[in-house]
């Protein structure tokens, strides 16, 4: 039972701790994410200010007209221009100069040049496949070169951005795998936490199923004593009790059947808690049940005027524990009986199927509502209506621990007002 609330309490802190982490992360990688992006934008278009302005020199002094910007710029540090291009273009669209030592972006440029693909001062990221295995990035601008609002060329700049698209995908896996990890982290604390905080909890439920398995171990006895008593007196003919006594004494003995029966289900229901409920299984004749349990209620029907059928099959031998089966079909009897109104009709059916044998009792009482179904077999549950009939809540929990124990199940089909059909279903 704590496990279960254990383990909720641990996936739901796990799941929401680690999608706020999520967020968390994914808004500070989407910011610098961005952050970069705004560098890689300002990059280019420094590169193309830088070179629009080299352009104009260049067309002012015919003396420097086509000279190589790599003769120009040699002290320029070299790696960052291996990593850049430029085409410079005169009023005519003559190359006044042009470098580009990347091989692989030169088709896209040129096409890009000479078909008039750019548009003036747009950024562009583009991706090329190299020798189709590199995924390879650069970004281009096309820049005009305009003084005192004459157009006097342009220039083509463009700066390979593959190491920072790797960063970018580098960074955003390692935000995946610490958020992968940090789960485990979350999960790790959540268990522990769950588990200090349901540590008095746990402890004292586990104080209370002592004290009722001990209570009501304990309260069997004298009740015992005073149930075996009152069966002496009433079968004491010497007496010397009042007709008002004999009825007093009556009642006295059936409350303390009743507590006896409390008392009963209250320490099944606690050595269950517990795991001390025992199983002793045997090999037992369910007609020889049945036909006891018939006994048994017969007279507990007669008085509402219900008419039992008892129909028997071929004797069916089963291995379980005899005492439990008893109990389950008692309890599954003695709530037809409850639950069904004067002159009613309960039937007790048995059917072999294969491996199994099911035993059905059923009434044609007041039935079980939609709303109540599900919960039927919950301890101490009982439905709206139900609250004037004499009860308790437990019978049909310990049907189902007792089924369960023997390997068994219960199955249930009831309507309002039509009545209801409990199904015992034992391995044979
Ligand atoms: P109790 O009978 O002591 O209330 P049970 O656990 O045996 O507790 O049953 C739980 C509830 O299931 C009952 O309160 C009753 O509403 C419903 N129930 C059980 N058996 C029947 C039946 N044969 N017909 C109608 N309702 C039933």
């Amino acid at each position: 039972m704590f496990l279960e609330f254990k383990q909720k309490i641990v996936k739901d802190y796990t799941f929401f701790t680690s999608i706020l982490l999520m967020a968390i992360s994914l808004s500070i990688y989407v910011t610098s994410f961005y952050m970069s992006y705004k560098e890689q934008l300002s990059h280019i278009e420094m590169l193309a200010i830088e070179e629009s302005e080299d352009l104009f020199y260049k067309l002012n002094d015919n003396g420097l007209k086509n000279l190589s910007i790599k003769e120009e710029l040699t002290t320029e540090d070299e790696g960052y221009f291996a990593r850049i291009f430029v085409y410079g273009f005169d009023i005519r669209h003559d190359v006044v100069f042009e470098h580009n030592t990347l091989e692989w972006s030169k088709s896209f440029m040129e096409k890009a040049i000479s078909q008039d693909l750019l548009e003036y001062d747009k950024v562009y990221f583009k991706f090329e496949l190299v020798d189709n295995r590199h995924l390879k990035l650069f970004t281009t601008m096309r820049y005009p070169l305009i003084e005192q609002q004459k157009f006097l060329g342009e220039v083509y700049v463009g700066i390979e951005a593959t190491h920072w698209a790797r960063e970018q995908v580098r960074i955003f896996c390692y935000l995946i795998l610490f958020n992968l990890l940090a789960r485990f982290f979350i999960r790790y604390v959540a268990y522990r936490m769950a588990n200090k905080a349901m540590e008095p909890v746990v402890q004292s439920f586990e104080q209370q199923k002592q004290f009722v398995a001990n209570a009501s171990h304990e309260l069997r006895t004298p009740l015992s004593i005073i149930i075996s008593g009152l069966e002496v007196l009433k079968l004491d003919d010497d007496n010397k009790l009042s007709p008002f006594s004999r009825d007093v004494m009556g009642d006295i003995n059936d409350e303390a059947l009743r507590m006896k029966k409390l008392i009963d289900n209250l320490l099944i229901t606690a050595r269950n808690d517990n795991k001390t409920l025992k199983v002793n299984k045997n090999l037992f004749s369910l007609n020889d049940v049945l036909t006891k349990l018939y006994n048994k209620f017969f007279l507990l029907a007669d008085r509402k005027n219900i008419k039992i059928n008892l129909n028997l099959i071929d004797d069916i031998s089963i291995y379980a524990d005899k005492l439990h089966i008893e109990q389950i079909l008692a309890i599954l009897i003695d709530n037809a009986i409850k639950y069904t109104a004067e002159n009613g009709r309960i039937n007790i059916k048995v059917q072999k199927q294969k491996q199994e044998v099911i035993i059905s009792v059923i009434d044609n009482g007041k039935g079980i509502s939609k709303e109540d179904l599900p919960h039927i077999f919950e301890r101490f549950y009982r439905a709206e209506k139900s609250h004037t009939d004499y009860g308790n809540g437990l019978g049909l929990s310990i049907a189902k621990i007792l089924a369960e124990k023997n390997n068994g199940k219960i199955t249930v089909e009831s309507e309002e007002t039509v009545g209801s059909c409990f199904n015992l279903i034992l391995k044979i």
